[in-house]
């Protein structure tokens, strides 16, 4: 049997000069307290804090990660960075097909593997992001959709601790909506089974699925508690230390 360890990542986005340093302090601060025995904390703060950060944050044992890596692992590739370079920084994890960046740079499910795969290989934890558009939803092809990201993008034959899938339907990322409750649930075990069918037979109960969108104080507790949620990625409500504390305390 496998046991989850509730993962809870924070993704800063294009936000954050050294000056937000002082908001890595407080979460490590507030990390040395209650919740640390009970989940893993994840700040993915913008690669050029990310040393900076590391120096403070993994004292306290938060983890850090990138937002973003290359496919490759070194070479001609102006204004990209490398996983090996984000672990060397101090990361620990990398997100990995972000929507933002399936839909700003065109990234497709055969390139998220590819960087997945490089993340990897540099020992980072690639944390895969898939998650259907609203018009998708109202379509009733949100299972297809999420189906078909985890078959093309999440590299086959990893061991299920190795990978962490974020669900974050796409309409419910810094909008302030969220799914129901029951339908996080659908979704969750049906990314669950997919991943089963991705990794092999018997590994789907190891794999951490996030839940991402709009979550804050005020809801994680009613998100975190629904089955198949081993955490939560969180965005606009991780660039404040309180917040990101105060979701922590929903475990
Ligand atoms: C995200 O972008 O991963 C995200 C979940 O953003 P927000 O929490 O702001 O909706």
């Amino acid at each position: 049997t496998f046991v989850r360890r509730p993962l809870l990542a924070g993704n800063w986005k294009m936000n954050g000069l050294r000056a937000a340093l002082t908001e890595v302090q407080r979460v490590a601060a507030g990390f040395a307290g209650a919740p640390r025995s009970r989940i893993d904390l994840l700040l993915c703060p913008p690669a050029t804090l990310l040393a900076a950060a590391s120096a403070i944050a993994a004292p306290a044992g938060v983890f850090l990660g990138g937002q973003d890596c290359h496919s490759e692992p070194s070479g001609a590739h102006t204004g990209d960075i490398s996983a090996a370079m984000l672990a060397d920084a101090g990361a620990n994890f990398v997100i990995i097909g972000h929507s933002e960046r399936r839909a700003d740079h065109g990234e497709s499910d055969a390139l998220v593997r590819a960087k997945a795969l490089a993340a990897l290989a540099a020992g980072l934890t690639p944390i895969v992001c898939v998650g259907e558009t609203r018009q998708e939803r109202e379509a009733g092809r949100a299972e297809d959709v999420v189906g078909s990201q985890i078959a093309g993008s999440v590299p086959p034959g990893f061991a299920p601790n190795r990978i962490v899938l974020a669900y974050e339907p796409v309409w419910a990322i810094g909008t302030g909506l969220t799914p129901t409750p029951q339908d996080v649930a659908r979704m969750h075990g049906f990314a669950r089974e997919r991943l089963e069918a991705a990794l092999g037979a018997g590994q789907g109960p190891g794999v951490r699925i996030l839940y991402g969108g709009s979550v804050k104080p005020s809801n994680a507790r009613e998100l975190m508690s629904v089955d198949d949620v081993d955490g939560a990625l969180v965005g606009g409500a991780s660039l404040r230390a309180d917040d990101f504390l105060a979701i922590a305390a929903a475990w």
